[in-house]
């Protein structure tokens, strides 16, 4: 992946730790004894953010824990809760806007054969701070119902559209990939998303073009075909709500959401989680996969330039899946995560 923020490779590198809600300290567990086996030099700093801020600090992303990635301008995160339809702003956006990070790169890659699609190997670049997420919203009382209309502003920005643009047909090229398709709904939403298509197309012809082939779809065929013949894609950019959902699209096809990991990179600095939440309904059972957020370790020092240590990591994962057959439920399996950590440990001393 592009190393974008400039990040050195010093002895020691300070790093937010946060934990997370729900299964997050259990997976985050599992990825702290990987980096500890590996030697990965991170001076962790610990903080909470999410529902265990609310609780212990009565806020869901303290001041300390922003001063924290402010100093250390990269952070490795368990799931933050969100709460539905009312309750406090998610504070997995708010970490995006306050840092900047534009990108969300999230990798889609069959680690465990011969499940219902094999040997996919996709790219989902998300734009992180733009779009109809945004959360601008309000409700308009009509006589006695306070929410008899929604509303909600989508902002795109070409500026915003162009970076990430900018952003993921450079990874494309860094990492020799054949094809990017740009994601869109600009038939029905022109202005919203027709700005992203329209700024996609002329950065093409001006900067990158023949450096990859560049196709474009709109986002309900892209599902379609994503499900029917997900080999024809390699890079997909889209933009935030439309990345938010095929990102877990393309963890389905790959054994779900325990193996999908995610960057959110930023021009100085990077969070890295998994894609999928903080799975309440498994929470404090000992069953959650933590290869998502192994995955997004591996990228992490990838990001830190520890390349060796990264390919290190995800050869372990993959002998402890699918030498040992040491799987968790969401993979057919029956171990634990403490059993999964265990295996991978041993894989990792012995590499
Ligand atoms: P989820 O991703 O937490 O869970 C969806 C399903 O996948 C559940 O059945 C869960 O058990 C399963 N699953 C997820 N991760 C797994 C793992 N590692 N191993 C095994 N099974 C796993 O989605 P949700 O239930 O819709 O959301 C729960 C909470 O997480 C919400 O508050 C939501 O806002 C939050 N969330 C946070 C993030 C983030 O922090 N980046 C991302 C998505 C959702």
């Amino acid at each position: 992946m592009p190393q974008t923020p400039a990040v050195k490779t010093p002895a020691r590198i300070p790093a937010t730790l946060i934990p997370g809600d729900g299964i997050g300290p259990e997976i985050v567990d599992a990825a702290l004894a990987a980096l500890d086996a590996l030697g990965a030099p991170f001076e962790w700093d610990r903080q909470i953010a999410g529902l265990e801020g609310v609780k212990s600090a009565g806020d869901p992303l303290p001041a300390a824990t922003l001063a924290s990635i402010r100093r250390t301008r990269l952070a490795l995160k368990g799931p933050l809760e969100t709460p539905s339809a009312g309750g406090y702003r998610s504070s997995n956006v708010r970490l995006r806007e306050e840092f900047q990070l534009y990108a969300n790169l999230r990798p889609a890659l069959t680690i465990v054969p011969g499940g219902r699609f094999d040997n996919i190997d996709l790219v989902v670049v998300r734009e992180n701070l733009e779009g109809l997420y945004i959360g601008h919203e309000h409700y308009i009382k009509i006589d006695d119902d306070p929410h008899a209309v929604a509303m909600a502003t989508g902002v795109n920005t070409r500026q915003g559209s162009r970076r990430l643009l900018e952003f993921a047909f450079t990874h494309a090229v860094a990492t020799g990939r054949k094809k990017v398709t740009i994601v869109h709904k600009a038939n029905i939403m022109k202005a919203l998303t027709g700005i992203f298509l329209e700024t996609g197309l002329e950065l093409y012809e001006r900067k990158f073009k023949g450096k990859f082939v560049l196709e474009t779809v709109i986002i309900d065929a892209c599902a379609m075909k994503l499900v029917l013949n997900p080999w024809q894609f390699d890079v997909l950019v889209t933009t935030n709500l439309f990345g938010d959902i095929l990102s877990d699209l393309v963890a389905g096809l790959v054994g779900g959401l325990g193996m999908t990991p995610g960057g959110n990179i930023g021009a100085d600095a990077a969070i890295f989680e998994a894609v999928h939440g903080s799975a309440p309904d498994i929470a404090g059972k000992g069953i959650a996969n933590p290869t998502a957020l192994l995955l997004a370790a591996a990228m992490m020092l990838d990001h830190c330039r520890l390349q060796d240590k990264a390919a290190r990591l995800r050869a372990a994962i993959s002998a402890a899946l699918n030498v040992d057959n040491v799987k968790t439920g969401d993979l057919g399996g029956k171990s634990t995560t403490a059993e999964f950590t265990r295996a991978l440990v041993a894989r990792i001393n012995n590499s």
